[in-house]
């Protein structure tokens, strides 16, 4: 018997040629993005840059003026193709819009239109609402729930259908910090358990730093940087960039010894210390804070520092931030420091010149990763 071969498509979402007009104004010029399978994109700008606009159309609730979206190797187009399509994506909105009903119901229901009832149901709802911790309130009508409850109820409501592709519009916004890294985290071990193939777009790039696979930087409705957020953040492209990204130098690396709430982390062969009871062998993400990493030259004399962390670098690349200067140090990694622009003329930097990064133990903060 004949077998067809078993095509995998590249992609798992593809947009070409896509352009977006409100309002008479061209509000989104996309030439090409590519979603892989398994992927987490995360789509970051500013207010206004277009964000909403693109995952709309991504998801195809907006239509383009131009282009075309393809969902596995398939553009989508006619209207049979639109039930299936929808069938296999979930959208999860800024505001959760649940449905005056309990919190059961909210996440059932999707699954009702879908068909799927009895035992099933009733098994993937109390699993997915167990699994964002709001098992206990399932009989709670939605309306009393506080915001991050309604928020994680949202998610379970997305999560239940096991979707193919998610797409997430600014979901932690406007809740207070504790709650949201809480449902950050919980976010984040999900999508790893599941990797289900995701598109969240949002203004924050601390969540970009604690989900993306790949960072999307969009800016006046174009797409300015794509990268890894290792180098979306040591590296944005342009001063505007840099400007928005503003956020701490983001490093991976494993502990190699632990003494006294002291952890020795190796970071591309680099040792580095942080305050940390994480013990060896763990691998870890690194977070220090661009004010945090001083510079001086590696003949100076000044007084010894308490700085546990002395590194020997080149500077790699400098951007002007205002009254400041984001310079890039090459220490066997990207490094980034922000300095004034009266330290960068004290010190005689330029680009190649060798330098001699400090910080503290105590300004680098560790998570442990997967
Ligand atoms: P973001 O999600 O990044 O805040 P949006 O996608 O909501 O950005 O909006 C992108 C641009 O499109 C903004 O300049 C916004 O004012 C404009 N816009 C959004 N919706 C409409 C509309 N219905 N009519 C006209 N302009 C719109």
């Amino acid at each position: 018997m004949n077998q067809k071969p078993v095509v995998t498509p590249l992609y798992a979402l593809e947009a070409n040629d896509l352009s977006v007009v409100l309002g008479g104004r061209k509000v989104l010029d996309i030439p090409s993005l590519q979603v892989l399978p398994n992927e987490v994109l995360v789509v970051i700008g500013p207010n206004g840059s277009g964000k909403t606009t693109f995952l709309l159309t991504l998801a195809a609730l907006l239509k383009p003026a131009t282009g075309t979206i393809s969902y596995r190797g398939q553009a989508i187009g006619s209207g049979a193709d639109m039930l299936k399509l929808r069938r296999r994506q979930a959208v999860v909105f800024q505001d959760p819009l649940l449905l005056n009903t309990t919190v059961w119901n909210n996440v059932t229901l999707g699954l009702r239109l879908r068909g799927v009832k009895g035992a099933d149901a009733e098994q993937r709802t109390g699993r997915w609402l167990d699994r964002f911790g709001i098992a206990s309130l399932a009989g709670r009508q939605a309306k009393t729930l506080s915001g991050g409850e309604a928020k994680r109820a949202s998610l379970a409501r997305a999560f239940v259908l096991q979707p193919e592709v998610l797409f997430l519009d600014e979901p932690f916004t406007g809740l207070d910090s504790p709650t949201r890294q809480s449902l950050i985290a919980d976010f984040e071990s999900v999508l790893r358990e599941t990797k289900v193939t995701t598109v969240m777009v949002t203004h924050d790039s601390n969540e970009a730093l604690a989900l993306a696979h790949r960072v999307v930087v969009l800016m006046h409705g174009r797409i300015r940087q794509t990268g890894s957020p290792e180098e979306v953040f040591s590296y944005p492209v342009d001063e505007e960039v840099a400007g928005f990204v503003e956020v701490g130098n983001v490093l991976h690396g494993v502990v190699d010894s632990q003494g006294e709430g002291l952890a020795s982390v190796n970071v591309k062969g680099r040792q580095v210390d942080a305050v940390s009871g994480l013990v060896a062998g763990s691998n870890v993400t690194l977070f220090l804070r661009q004010e945090d990493v001083t510079i001086s030259l590696p003949q100076s004399r000044s007084a010894p520092s308490s700085a546990r962390n002395q590194l020997a670098g080149k500077v790699d690349r400098v951007l002007p931030a205002g009254y400041q200067m984001r310079v890039t140090l090459d220490c066997g990694f990207p490094l980034v420091a922000l300095i004034t622009r009266r330290s960068w003329e004290e010190l005689g930097l330029e680009v190649g010149r060798e330098v001699t990064a400090s910080f503290k133990a105590s300004s680098v903060h560790l998570i442990p990763r997967q």
